[in-house]
This record gives C-alpha cells, sequence and structure tokens, in this order.
C-alpha cells in the first residue's frame, strides 16, 4: 500500500493502480526503433512497485539491463468511468514526477514473443514517484521542461509539449478500459535518451513547476 499527499493539503491518496501510456514521444519511438501507435500502449504497475523520494532502487537478477525513463505523473483525484475529454481535467488532483524503470533485455524478449510485459516494468521499486503539487498550481500540463540525470550527467532533457496523446485523450481513453479511482496514477509516457543504470547510480529526475525526484540504485 502506498500513501501519498499532494502538497500543502491534508488529504491523503492511497494508491490503487498505476496506468503507464507507452510510445508517447516520438523520438523515443524512433530511438527504440518501435512504430507510432494508432491505438494507445497502456501497462500498468502495481502499487507495489512504488518508492519515494531518496529511497533504492533494487534492479531484479532476471535482467542486465535495467532502463530509466523520467515521466510526468498524473494523481486522479475523482474516481470515473469513460470521461469525456471536457472533463477530463476535473479528475486531475495533481501532477509529479515519476521514472518507469524498464527492465530492456527482459522487456525485448516478451515483446518480440507477444508476451505482455509486467515482469519487465512491474518489479517492486520500479516506479519511484516525487511528491505531488495540486494541478491548480501548475500551469499547462503540457508544457514543462522535464529532465533526467544520471551521476549529473543529464541524459533526457525535452518538454511535455512533445507528449502526441495529451493529457484529456490519455484519460478519455483509459477509462473507458479501466475505472479511474481516486488516488490512481497515470505515467504519461517518456521523452528521448532513455538508458542504462547500475548499481551505485544516483539518479535526479526533474519537470519544471512540478518538483525533483532523487533515488538511487542498491
Ligand atoms: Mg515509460
Amino acid at each position: 500500500m502506498y500513501n501519498l499527499r499532494v502538497t500543502g493539503t491534508e488529504k491523503v491518496f492511497q494508491v490503487g493502480k498505476v496506468v503507464c501510456l507507452g510510445r508517447n514521444y516520438s523520438e523515443h519511438i524512433r530511438e527504440l526503433g518501435n512504430e507510432v501507435p494508432d491505438r494507445p500502449v497502456i501497462f500498468i504497475k502495481p502499487a507495489t512497485s512504488i518508492i519515494g523520494q531518496s529511497e533504492k532502487i533494487v534492479i531484479p537478477s532476471y535482467s542486465r539491463d535495467c532502463h530509466h525513463e523520467v515521466e510526468l505523473a498524473v494523481l486522479i483525484g475523482k474516481t470515473g468511468k469513460n470521461i469525456s475529454e471536457d472533463q477530463a481535467m476535473e479528475h486531475v488532483a495533481g501532477y509529479g514526477v515519476a521514472i518507469d524503470l524498464t527492465l530492456r533485455d527482459v522487456q525485448s524478449e516478451l515483446k518480440a514473443k507477444g508476451l505482455p510485459w509486467e515482469v519487465a516494468k512491474g518489479f517492486d521499486t520500479s516506479c519511484p514517484l516525487s511528491g505531488f503539487v495540486a494541478s491548480d498550481q501548475v500551469g499547462n500540463p503540457h508544457d514543462l521542461g522535464i529532465r533526467l540525470a544520471v551521476n549529473g550527467e543529464l541524459r533526457q532533457d525535452s518538454t511535455t509539449a512533445c507528449m502526441m496523446r495529451r493529457i484529456p485523450q490519455m484519460i478519455r481513453e483509459i477509462s473507458a478500459v479501466f475505472t479511474l479511482e481516486e488516488g490512481d496514477i497515470i505515467l504519461t509516457g517518456t521523452p528521448a535518451g532513455v538508458g542504462a543504470i547500475k548499481s551505485g547510480d544516483r539518479l535526479s529526475a526533474q519537470i519544471d513547476g512540478v518538483g525533483t525526484l532523487e533515488v538511487s540504485v542498491e
């Protein structure tokens, strides 16, 4: 179970599920040699995958290639199903910084066989999250600088303006499949520059106007 609060508020959100969008930035699609999807690529990380600020990532022993993917995290504040794009933003309580850790070697093997990705994406510690800020404190969530550095070296440096699917569209499409409950989180995809991390590395992720997230690898 993972509980979080929006900075400056008292309400506690219990995270139920983390719904993630794949292939949402075109330069990242290109760097992995994937095709631009016409339908959204959606997968789920269980709440047990979440760690907080300053906690440690534990790379599972069955992988030799764990990648960082910095992503804007959207906190759902109001439960809904079949949410329209017009109403979507009313369901957003806040924003945070997330890292979608991915066992790229394991994922590639699963992809090639047409198998599900959870083993590569949903392992314990695979979802570091920052604190959250209220949505009304963030100007335009589709125009935020987003960066990730490993041991002080900048690896990912982009803007959420490059997201192909915007938040209202994601919420409409996701909520047509899964009821989005209060406390659920959406990860909105990663820009280019993903790469491997190893034991001892320090990761520092940042989204302008949202916050920073610092974690390290055990
Ligand atoms: Mg991702």
